[in-house]
């Protein structure tokens, strides 16, 4: 059983891995092709980005593989692959509860790893990245990644959710992620200035998070920043030579 766990948990950590090498890798490309230059004379940077990112994805696949071997293997999570389960407005309405507690969960932890102690010994290696690049989405000191690598193998016991869902999920929280980090706005003008950016957070939004520190903690939502007065609006990026 230890053996299966730990297999289980080690393939999580392998798949965190890939995926963040591919989505960054992806979001790196894209960003050489739209903005060439924006990350010259940052490759040290990106190389200290890309180590403790892997470090951080060995850490978010242990809580995964756990919980992935007890819902093979033990029925654990509230995890359904069977459509017919829940009603198919449920499936859209998972998603976005999904959203909305990873969202809270963040916004709190960020905010308490802003004082001056936790950020010292837990937030201060994702701030070292200035600016931010596609390589810093999973750039986090191991204590900081394990406040973030709990959240939805937690939520998984709590929330029902569909298989696919999960993914979809997951496939937001990765996109997100890498592209709030990497220095240009990829959502349009009118999206992002527009009545929906009031609400959603972007990469103008997590910008200015990285300028100025003390305001725009949330993740998805800029809903707690709004009620809690620490929205900041937008920043703005470095230009391309
Ligand atoms: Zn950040
Ligand atoms: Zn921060």
């Amino acid at each position: 059983m230890a053996t299966a766990i730990l297999l289980s948990a080690l393939a999580m950590s392998v798949i965190v891995g890939v995926r963040y090498l591919l989505a960054s890798g992806g979001f790196a490309l894209a960003t050489r092709v739209r903005k060439p230059g924006l990350y010259r004379g940052l490759g040290r940077q990106i190389g200290r980005e890309i180590g403790w990112s892997l470090a951080s994805a060995l850490i978010y696949g242990i809580p995964a593989g756990v919980v992935a071997w007890g819902w093979q293997a033990r029925g654990w999570t509230r995890i359904y692959s069977d459509m017919r389960d829940f009603p198919l407005w449920y499936w859209p309405l998972s998603v976005l509860l999904y959203l909305l507690a990873h969202d809270a969960w963040f916004y709190w932890t960020h905010r308490w790893m802003h004082r001056p102690r936790p950020f010292r010994i837990a937030h201060a290696v994702h701030h070292a990245s200035r600016p931010p690049t596609a390589w810093a989405a999973m750039s986090f000191h191991p204590w900081e990644a394990l406040t973030g690598a709990v959240v939805i193998p937690a939520l998984v016991f709590l929330i029902p959710v569909h298989v696919a869902a999960l993914g979809m999920v997951l496939t937001i929280m990765t996109v997100m992620g890498v592209s709030n980090h990497m220095g240009w706005e990829m959502f349009p003008h009118w999206m992002v200035r527009g009545p929906l950016g009031r609400w959603l957070i972007t990469a103008s939004h997590h910008q200015r998070h990285h300028e100025h520190y003390a305001c725009n903690y949330g993740l998805y939502f800029r809903f707690w920043d709004r009620l809690c007065g620490t929205d900041r609006g937008l920043g703005s990026f470095r230009e391309t030579a």
